[in-house]
């Protein structure tokens, strides 16, 4: 799961280095199909559920599951949230991030995409053995909460190994305290979708694209994360 982590994590960085104004998400789908071939990996998006692409590419109020797309030109203040999966001997890594486009990003989406990977970060801080789902989830929750923000609550993290998504969910909300225990050897994927405006969403006629409803900026960020007998690992770093 570590090498199929690495993998997620080099294509995603090859394509955080090639958003600008200008390109469009099509290219991004593209670099990141090659890399993980370089890589000897397999793409897990790809065909999955019928999903057409290795990258969800989701941009400005698009939450998750955009599909990457020729005509879809990223511009000067936008965001685009950048989610991909890889299996490397049938083992799964997923992670995501959201990155400006351009220089001249407005202060408050700035923020926004801040207070989302901080809040993963969050999450992640709370994963140990013995501490529960509802500890990472309100952790995560927390962070947003006290920014102005909103959690999504229609999509959730998820358990990940053998399959891309396995139980247990991992809801980015709750109680600390509540829910299932972790234990070391337990590997989840922790991923915060965040509105600047309000939580719901909305599934666009592609069948696909979730978006925020109200039309606010959404952000995301995704990190797989094995826990350890000390704490957690990050796999996808
Ligand atoms: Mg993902
Ligand atoms: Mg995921």
């Amino acid at each position: 799961m570590r090498r199929a982590g690495h993998v997620v994590h080099e294509a995603l960085e090859l394509v955080r280095g090639l958003v600008k104004p200008g390109a469009t998400t099509l290219d991004l789908e593209k670099a990141a199909e090659a890399r993980i071939k370089e890589l000897g990996a397999k793409p897990a998006f790809k065909g999955y559920h019928g999903f057409p692409c290795v990258l969800c590419t989701s941009v400005n109020s698009e939450v998750v599951h955009g599909i990457p797309s020729a005509t879809r030109v990223l511009k000067e203040g936008d965001i685009v949230s950048i989610d991909c999966g890889a299996i490397v001997d049938g083992y799964y890594g997923d992670a995501a991030i959201t990155v400006p486009v351009g220089e001249n990003i407005h202060p408050d989406t700035a923020r926004l995409l801040r207070v989302t990977e901080a809040s993963l970060h969050a999450g992640i801080a709370a994963v140990r053995p013995g501490a529960t789902l509802g500890d990472v989830g309100s952790a995560v929750q927390g962070v947003v909460e006290a920014e102005g923000f909103s959690v999504v609550r229609d999509f959730v993290g998820h358990g990940i190994g053998v399959h891309m998504h396995e139980d247990p969910q991992v809801p980015n909300f709750g109680e600390a305290g509540r829910g299932m225990k972790l234990r070391a050897g337990m590997v989840i994927a922790i991923e915060p979708m965040v509105n600047a405006g309000k939580p719901d969403v909305l599934v666009l006629d592609d069948g696909w694209t979730a978006v925020a409803t109200d039309g606010s900026m959404s952000a995301h960020f995704e990190h797989t994360v094995a826990v350890t007998a000390n704490g957690a690992t990050i796999l996808t770093e």
